[in-house]
């Protein structure tokens, strides 16, 4: 479904991916661990190009991302083209960015009524089998300031699922939580995995890894040092910044 081929990013002179080669299957799920500053965030902004990356290239069933043959030469897709191939990725952020002066309703039936045109029926309709697939149902009439952070990031979820996405991208999406709340955000993504979404998780949450997760990425300093089964990496890691790392994180 997706494959990332040969992918660099730097900001100035600082090389931040340094050769990245990743494939994702459909209906699999990846979680990405490894310390601070290691490029996580970056390789997941430049899955969907909120980041451009330097050299290499990110392909969605095929297509690459963010630029476009014609004929024989590559070019820039343009801003249209490039919210269109956004869309078919759903992302959700350690912060929640829900629009604060919106219900939780609202929330997730704007993008579908303002950029796919949904009749607004059908796409209430839509929102609330979502919110209940959340928990979110009997909150869908809440103002995000009335809420819990695990019942926001349960509605940003919602809200990225509302625009049927192809594959789902979490950066840390329980990271902001109190660690009370960790739980239900997790559970949500579990159930997620098990109805057969795709999913990348950069997540600290082992347990998490260990138990949803179909592969397991570790990277360091803008590459990727080690991947494998999660119980393989996690149980008999081979490299030893892979050990140190995860010794730090028990
Ligand atoms: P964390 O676990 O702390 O979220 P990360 O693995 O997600 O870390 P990135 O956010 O991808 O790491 O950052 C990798 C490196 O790139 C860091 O050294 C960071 O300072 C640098 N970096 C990230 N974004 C930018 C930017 N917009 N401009 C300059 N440097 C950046
Ligand atoms: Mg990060």
């Amino acid at each position: 479904l997706l494959k990332v081929e040969r992918l660099h990013k730097a900001f100035g002179t600082h090389e931040v991916l340094r050769g990245i080669d990743l494939e994702i299957d459909e209906g699999e799920v990846m979680c990405i661990v490894g310390p601070s500053g290691s490029g996580k965030s970056t390789l997941l902004r430049c899955l969907n190009y909120l980041e451009k990356p330097k050299s290499g290239a990110v392909f969605l069933k095929d297509e690459p991302i963010g630029v476009r043959w014609q004929g024989d030469r590559l070019y820039e897709m343009t801003f249209d083209q490039l919210a269109r191939q956004r869309r078919r990725m759903g992302m959700v952020f350690q912060g929640f960015h829900l629009f604060p002066h919106k219900t939780v309703l609202e929330n997730v039936i704007e993008a579908p009524i303002i950029v796919n045109r949904t009749p607004r029926r059908k796409a209430v309709e839509e929102a609330m089998a979502l919110l209940e697939k959340v928990g979110m149902k009997d909150r869908a009439h809440y103002h995000p300031a009335q809420l819990s952070g695990g019942q926001q990031q349960r509605t940003a979820i919602a809200r990225s699922l509302a625009m049927r996405p192809e594959l789902m991208l979490f950066d840390e999406p329980t990271s902001a939580l109190d660690p009370e709340l960790v739980g239900e955000v997790l559970a949500t993504m579990h159930q997620l995995a098990d109805e057969g979404m795709t999913m990348v998780v950069v997540t600290h949450e082992m347990g998490f890894a260990r138990e949803v997760a179909d592969e397991l990425v570790f990277m360091d300093e803008g590459v990727i040092v080690e991947q494998g089964k999660p119980a393989d990496v996690l149980l008999n890691p081979q490299h030893e910044r892979t050990q140190t790392f995860l010794a730090r994180m028990r």
